[in-house]
């Protein structure tokens, strides 16, 4: 049995229940057994066998009381996975699938995520069971106010700085770090994805979509094409679907569909900028449902699927875990799909990867398509940091560099490892170096 192998197997058997832990730490170590090869210290250091268990994980109670007057209690996490390149970096999730494997799978590929963005950033992922879904204002606020009286005693701008993800928005990170605040008695950068007025970032909110669009015109321009005059099947139609669609619009695209857990719109003419930003008083103000795109618009609604089988040049996964299955695949691939740029985290199957590369699709996993966001978010700290902020052409200029020096890292690594666009293994293999190698450097 070979190194990776072995350790893959000590893993599956310590922890089998773990089942996306274990899918996203097979996709990892299987696109990177070729290094192993040409570099016997990573094997001599034992450097996978520390990178595939957590520096610490912390699990706590958060008890709140709803607007009814009783006692509701959540699980909290937070994974503080690789600290090797910088303080531990990534967002929090509040929905009610959050469990230790999905904690887990996401820190794990945050490492990767942070070390590709060339910054210095470590690898975490935190959260929670509660679902914001029907919840008041002031019941979000008060399960962030119990959330962070616990979580603020393990985080700060030097040691774990964590940020929004799926039902974390500005709203979330506003009352956390109101808590944080007062908890620490200190006003630092320890959150990212603030309001503009109280040490936010330009461009943060718009980062995640805009890098996986500009990650996709990348791999396309890499193959002589671009993204103009592309339809694009777009899936989810919160934060990173929004400013997904807001770029490729930008940039002459055509996005045809949006998507939530209730179904999928299909506007065949193209979503317009004015219906786009009706999306996002829906979504973000009225916290509506997309269903309702389909009646005042008088599109199709196709309530229970996924939006992979309309006619597309481009799918843009922007939902979540899982959402784009070998089936999907196929119909993508018959409908000559040529790019898959994920802007969630580990959207698609293992085994829809392996046939979207094998019929030649340009595949771009999140942990390089969608880093624009925490990359921004490293931005936020850099200008917490100098106590000023920078123009949003200065923070999107950096972050269009960013994407391009990712794109470029990711497609010397697949051409160095003898296979020329395989974008999933170059990221791997890129994301990985750098944290072995500082593994190395730091001792055990
Ligand atoms: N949740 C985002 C991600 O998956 C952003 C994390 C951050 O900004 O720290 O990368």
């Amino acid at each position: 049995m070979s190194y990776v192998e072995s350790v893959l197997a000590d893993v599956q058997q310590r922890y089998p229940e773990q089942r996306e832990f274990l899918q996203a730490l097979e996709t990892v170590l299987h696109s990177i057994t070729p290094v192993f090869g040409d570099h016997p210290e990573y094997q001599e250091g034992g450097v996978l066998e520390r990178l595939v268990e957590p520096e610490r994980i912390i699990i706590f109670r958060v008890p709140w009381v709803d607007d009814a007057g009783n006692v509701q209690v959540n699980r909290g996490f937070r994974v503080q996975f690789c600290s090797a390149l910088g303080p531990y970096k990534g967002g929090l999730r509040f929905h009610p699938t959050v469990n230790l494997s999905i904690m887990k799978f996401l820190s794990f590929e945050q490492i990767f995520k942070n070390s590709l963005t060339g910054l210095q950033l470590g690898g975490g992922k935190g959260g929670s069971d509660f679902d914001p879904k029907g919840k008041t204002d002031n019941e979000v606020m008060r399960f962030c106010q119990s959330f962070m009286t616990e979580l603020s005693r393990y985080i700060g701008p030097q040691t774990d700085i964590p940020a929004g993800d799926i039902g974390v928005g500005a709203r979330e990170i506003g009352y956390l770090f109101g808590q944080y605040r007062k908890m620490r008695n200190e006003f630092t950068g320890t959150l990212t994805g603030k309001r503009l007025d109280w040490g936010g970032s330009l461009v943060r909110p718009e980062a995640t979509g805009y890098g996986a669009v500009y990650f996709a015109e990348e791999m396309l321009q890499g193959a002589g094409e671009s993204i103009e005059g592309k339809a694009c099947a777009v899936s989810g139609s919160g934060n990173v679907a929004q400013f997904t669609l807001q770029k490729l619009l930008d940039l002459g695209a055509k996005p045809v569909t949006l998507s939530d857990s209730g179904g999928f719109i299909y506007d065949p003419q193209g979503i317009s900028r004015e219906r786009l930003e009706w999306v996002m008083e829906l979504k973000n103000e009225k916290r509506g449902r997309i269903k309702e795109y389909a009646d005042e618009f008088g599109v199709e609604y196709y309530p229970g699927q996924r939006p992979w089988s309309v006619p597309c040049d481009a799918a843009f996964p922007c939902a979540t875990q899982n959402e784009l299955d070998k089936d999907d695949a196929g119909k993508l691939i018959s409908q000559g799909c040529k790019v898959v740029a994920e802007g969630a985290n580990m959207p698609t199957s293992t085994e829809a990867i392996r046939d979207l590369i094998a019929a030649g699709v340009l595949y771009g996993p999140g942990k390089a398509a969608n880093a624009g966001g925490v990359a921004t978010s490293g931005l936020e700290m850099s200008q917490n940091a100098m106590h000023l902020s920078w123009s949003f052409d200065e923070v999107d200029k950096r972050l269009r560099e960013i994407m391009r020096n990712i794109y470029r890292a990711t497609a010397e690594a697949a051409d160095r490892y003898n296979a020329p666009g395989n974008f999933e293994l170059g990221a791997n293999i890129a994301g990985f170096r750098k944290v072995a190698d500082a593994i190395l450097d730091q001792g055990v």
